[in-house]
């Protein structure tokens, strides 16, 4: 008998169902395979970087799969079409009999798998498992038996059901029988090389950060979390994205620090794991509104907006010059780190679509092309609660403001002269409008004037 354990978000062999089921029958023969997509990647935006990150980490996947004795195929081909094609032919050379893999939840993900069982041969089963997630999707419903479309009442029924029922984490299987089918070179990519921030791709490592997280800075998550000096967030992003770590994993490292800690609201463990349960939500929501995987906002009537799409300030805000100080560090440290502070999501989501009245589409496609832990669920959910067009949004004529923003979780400017050392010198009282500071002392800096005035494009919505 031979079962094949199918990658896809799920770069892990702790706490994995699909692989734990995979090696449960002692006499079977298990295989891995992974299989990249570039050209697909591509056309859905996927950042160099976060190829880059799943390059590395399947090298390492492959080491503990091997300790396993579990060898690691690797293919690449163009399509998603084209990697069914690839399982088909690989069934019949290895003579498969179950297929395993933990569920993706994006349309196109979900339309492969289901070509997939449409081409196999009828004696072959594909077992699925919802091994990214604390719940399957379209199991917390509401007394419509309809998906929430508000997330507060989502989470407690969520809650409900969950302290119930707490989830198990899943055994990292023995090593079983060796077999004589070699594994792979994980060669490189075709995709552009760039490095990627925080995150690193051995387990150890991904592990020690949260175990570390979870002892020293959950605890004061509720006051610092806004303040993006602080860097008092898990930054455990990536992982979760690529299920290097899984959120079981997460919550089993909470409970240990802080046992029942969802008896206190006000804690900083359920501050913490309450974005946990955002993150289940997205994933829930594109299952109950696949065309949210497909550019489309959450509000319908959303879609008729006249955006002023302007190309310059667009490239102006992606390059972090739009001259508003905490847009451009955000930015900045978006570019050349692969990743954003949360806080600043929101303020530089809300700059792009209400003061510059860009559709917050371009928002979302830029961020994929640079993030490391861009995932589509979180991502869209994000930049549609920004718009005012999805889920949970801000009324549309709420506005941050960026400089009140910047004032108030960067007070003295920390954060923005890290990233921007143009403003170094700026005194802390004119820190978040340098302009002003120039205008007194007659300096000449580098940094621009502001592109908008916050105050007109706000009546201008
Ligand atoms: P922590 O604060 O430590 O949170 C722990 C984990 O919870 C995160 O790692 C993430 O998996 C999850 N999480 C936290 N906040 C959210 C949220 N609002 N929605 C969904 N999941 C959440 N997150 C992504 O993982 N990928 C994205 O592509 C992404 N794009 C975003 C775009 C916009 C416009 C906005 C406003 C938010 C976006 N987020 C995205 C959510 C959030 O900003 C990041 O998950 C968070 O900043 C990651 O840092 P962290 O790991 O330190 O988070």
């Amino acid at each position: 008998k031979t079962n094949l354990i199918w990658f896809r978000n799920d770069l892990r062999i702790m706490d994995n169902p699909a692989l734990e089921k995979a090696c449960e029958d002692k006499d079977a023969s298990v295989i891995g395979l992974y299989i990249a997509t570039p050209q697909q990647w591509k056309a859905h935006d996927m950042s160099a970087r976060q190829a880059c990150f799943i390059h590395d980490r399947l090298i390492q996947l492959q080491d503990e799969l091997d300790a396993l004795n579990i060898p690691l195929l690797f293919h690449s081909c163009d399509s998603f079409t084209d990697c069914v094609n690839v399982i088909v032919d690989l069934c019949k050379e290895y003579s498969v009999n179950q297929i395993f893999y933990n569920n993706q939840y994006e349309y196109n993900e979900r339309e492969r798998d289901y070509l997939l069982k449409g081409k196999l041969s009828p004696d072959i089963e594909c077992l699925e498992f919802d091994g990214n997630l604390f719940t399957a999707p379209l199991t917390i419903l509401n007394s419509q038996k309809q998906m929430y479309k508000i997330f507060t009442p989502f989470r407690n029924a969520f809650l409900d059901q969950f302290v119930q029922n707490i989830p198990r984490i899943y055994n990292q299987p023995k090593a079983i029988k060796k077999t004589k089918i070699k594994t792979h070179k994980i060669p490189e990519f075709d995709y552009a090389k760039q490095d990627y921030e925080f995150f690193n791709p051995n387990t150890q490592k991904a592990l020690q950060k949260l175990e570390e997280f979870c002892a020293e800075k959950v605890e004061d998550y509720a006051d610092k979390r806004n303040i993006p000096s602080l860097d008092h967030t898990s930054q455990l992003s990536a992982y979760l994205a690529l299920g290097v770590l899984s959120v079981r994993q997460c919550f089993h490292y909470l409970t240990q620090e802080h046992p029942h800690f969802w008896e206190n609201q006000k804690s900083g463990a359920f501050t913490w794991f309450n974005e946990l349960i955002w993150r289940e939500f997205y994933q829930h929501l594109i299952v109950a509104h696949p065309y949210l995987c497909k550019h489309k906002p959450f509000i319908n009537w959303t879609d008729h907006v006249k955006w002023k799409n302007n190309k310059d300030h667009f490239e102006q805000w992606k390059a972090g010059n739009t001259g508003y100080p905490i847009i451009d560090a955000a930015m900045r440290q978006l570019n050349q780190t692969g990743w954003m502070h949360n806080r600043l999501r929101m303020i530089i989501a809300s700059f792009l679509v209400k003061d510059l009245l860009i559709d917050w589409r371009w928002g979302e496609q830029y961020f994929m092309s640079q993030l490391t832990d861009g995932d589509l669920a979180a991502n869209n959910g994000g930049w549609q609660w920004a718009a005012s067009t999805g889920t949970d949004s801000t009324p549309y004529f709420r506005i941050f403001n960026p400089t009140t923003q910047g004032k108030r979780f960067d007070p003295k400017g920390e954060f923005i002269r890290q990233w921007i050392p143009e403003l170094a010198k700026v005194p802390d009282k004119f820190i978040h409008e340098p302009q002003l500071w120039s205008e007194k002392k007659g300096n000449i800096t580098e940094y621009p004037q502001p592109i908008v005035t916050h105050d007109i494009a706000k009546k201008k919505l």
